[in-house]
């Protein structure tokens, strides 16, 4: 019999969407010029691309002449860290992020550092959330840029992003949020939130890899990190992605609100935790993205059971997409006081609008079954036994 497979991987990446897939082929067989050309094809692909735009802008609340078009969110996250950082007349002299976003944000500020900027990396809660009296502490007349992450990707925990402008502004300086899971996914409007420069990706909801944009604050300029031509209004050089854009556009478009996956979510962790002994939510006392839950199992490697997962049929994550394979224990869960035991112990699922109830207790059956087996197996807890639920467990 073929074997079935189910995926709970959504925040590593999403597959496209009919609708989009169709767009997506419809621009590339029938949108064959560069947007930058005068003549009919020219204009034919500018329509395309500026109508994408307004997709896009309208799903973040945005002017789209706001709105950059580039190659992810890790472009997105550069652009906005070096465009300001770099910026001249601007030199950086102090940049605050916090220890748990992803590296596109991470590595990026540490470039900055190796260029001679200060960068504090402020910690967070057990449940993964930046205190604000830490910023508040760490904010100085001099701090130019406050990059601190919307939704993790990892434990879905959402930072009081409103709360961290104020507070920014009140300073002198920048926000830039790194809005890449939440963006396209749950209701953002940027203005509501008060960032001066949002970060989104358009394979984290339906559009293919490859596509994200950037929301730069109207009067707010950014240095070019990708040099070239005068494309998006001198942001990003080189010649626009018109299919790429026409499925973003289209992605963001289709307006799917991920809020109602939680149902299933919370279908799944209350599953899980009810079957499984030792099992317990990271962050669970944070606000979360509706589709996220990161849980550890006492005794064992995450990663034993994604691949005990995947032999079944489920498709889940031990950490970060960016991070799985390299055996070190995630940075978030550490920074949220996890040992590295407990972080290695740790498994991410992350639903998405195609999954189902019938899936979702298929998934509960498969961890039940594999956490059994892999303690059954493991000398380590030999003695535990992993059938008998905890009476009174906490998330
Ligand atoms: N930021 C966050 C929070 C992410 O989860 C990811 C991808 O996993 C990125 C940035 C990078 O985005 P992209 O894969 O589009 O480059």
């Amino acid at each position: 019999m073929k074997m079935q497979y189910f995926y709970f991987d959504h925040n590593s990446t999403t597959p496209v969407a009919p609708e989009v897939l169709r767009d997506l082929t419809a621009t590339l067989v029938e949108v064959s010029g560069n947007a930058s050309s005068i003549h009919h094809y020219g204009q034919v692909a500018k329509q395309k691309l500026e109508g994408a735009r307004r997709e896009v802008a309208a799903r973040i609340g945005c002017d789209v002449k706001e709105l950059v078009f580039t190659s992810g969110g890790t472009e997105s996250d550069n652009l906005a860290i070096f465009g300001v950082g770099r910026k001249a007349g601007r030199a950086v002299k102090h940049v605050i992020t916090s220890s748990v976003e992803h590296p596109a944000v991470l590595n990026a500020c540490a470039q900055l550092e190796r260029e001679g900027s200060e960068v504090v990396y402020l910690p967070v809660d057990a449940d993964g959330v930046i205190r604000v009296e830490d910023l508040k502490r760490a904010l100085r007349p001099g701090t130019t840029l406050v990059t601190i992450m919307h939704a993790n990707n990892e434990t879905g925990a959402i930072q009081p992003i409103r709360e961290i402008a104020a507070l920014a502004h009140s300073c002198g300086a920048l926000l830039h949020s790194d809005g890449v899971q939440t963006g396209g996914r749950v209701p953002v409007n940027v203005k509501d939130l008060g960032v001066d420069l949002f970060s989104i990706s358009g394979h984290k909801f339906g559009a293919p890899k490859g596509m994200g944009a950037l929301y730069v604050r109207k009067g707010l300029a950014v240095e070019a990190v990708i040099v070239g031509g005068h494309h998006e209004r001198d942001r990003r050089a080189g010649t626009e992605n018109v299919p790429g854009a026409a499925a973003f556009g289209k992605a963001a478009s289709i307006g799917f609100d991920w809020s109602a996956i939680a149902p299933l979510r919370d279908r799944l962790e209350k599953g899980i935790l009810d079957r499984v002994k030792d099992a317990k939510v990271n962050g669970a006392g944070a606000k979360r993205l509706p589709n996220t839950t990161n849980i550890r199992f006492h005794g064992i490697e995450g990663e034993a059971i994604v691949i005990a997962l995947d032999l079944r049929g489920y498709a889940v994550s031990s950490g970060s997409a960016c991070s799985s394979g390299a055996s070190e224990p995630s940075h978030v869960l550490l920074a949220m006081g996890l040992t590295p035991a407990e972080a290695r112990s740790s498994v991410r699922f992350s639903l998405g609008p195609g999954n189902t109830m019938e899936e979702v207790d298929g998934l509960i059956e498969a961890v039940a079954a594999s956490v059994a087996h892999l303690r059954r197996i493991s000398p380590e807890s030999a003695s535990s036994d992993a059938t008998q639920p905890e009476a009174a467990r906490t998330a």
